[in-house]
């Protein structure tokens, strides 16, 4: 077995996604990106031809990647689906799961006496669910689940969302503890697959993406 990527196509998301409350706000997470675009540049040392869908982050494009920059979950989704076909699709990004119904064209002023200021948000569409349904679909499809609990609720989130999803792959890591998540250099990340798991790290990230790769590369059906 090969962990080399050569001649494959992969897709990444990564970062966060911003949803427009009006001209000046928006709705944001603390995700930097950085998971997602590490695995873009070990992606293209396994001599995959990689192209990286990031949210609004500050990073730079690692050599040789094809780099789409878009805002929105919306943006985000329609990015992603129109870069199809891919052989292998990993979304490392921290999607917005709800958007405002919709966009204040000014900004939203404050009024005399008006104490409170209600939002209404619909859901977005599930790019990851979207991805492994599509007609064109990867041939593995790998999603991330950060989430903050103990390990027990980790497996129980990332296989529910292995299934619903239609993933090949999960990988899980914890946020809210320190080594590991948002804004952190290093992550920990716990990888679920149908009949399987296993985990990676402590590790900075760069070294991280390299171990998922080599590890999602090999298991690639041909
Ligand atoms: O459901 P949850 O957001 O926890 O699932 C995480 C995985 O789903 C991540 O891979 C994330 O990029 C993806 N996702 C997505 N579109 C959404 C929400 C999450 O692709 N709207």
């Amino acid at each position: 077995m090969s962990a080399s990527l050569a001649g494959r196509r992969v897709l990444i998301s990564a970062g966060p996604t911003f949803e427009d409350i009006d001209p000046v706000r928006f709705l944001g997470n603390r995700s930097s990106g950085r998971m997602g675009f590490a695995l873009a540049a070990a992606a293209v040392s396994l001599g995959a031809d990689t192209v990286l869908v990031a949210g609004p982050v500050h990073l730079e494009t690692p050599t040789n990647v094809r780099r789409i920059d878009v805002r929105s979950a919306a943006g985000m989704h329609a990015a992603v689906l129109a870069e199809l076909p891919a052989d292998l699709y990993i979304g490392a990004a921290a999607v917005a799961d709800w958007t405002p119904r919709a966009v204040a064209s000014q900004k939203l002023k404050k009024q005399p006496g008006v104490e409170t200021l209600t939002l209404e948000l619909v859901r977005t569409a599930d790019i990851l669910a979207d991805v492994a349904a599509h007609p064109l679909r990867p041939r593995c499809v790998v999603g991330f689940a950060a989430e903050t609990g103990d390990d027990a609720e980790l497996a129980r989130y990332a296989r529910g969302k292995l299934e619903r999803k239609r993933a090949d792959f999960i990988c899980a890591n914890r946020v809210g503890v320190a080594g590991s998540g948002f804004e952190a250099e290093d992550n920990a990340l716990h990888v679920f697959w149908n009949g399987g798991e296993r985990r990676l790290g402590p590790a900075p990230k760069a070294r991280l993406a390299e171990q998922l790769l080599g590890f999602i590369g090999e298991r690639m059906p041909a």
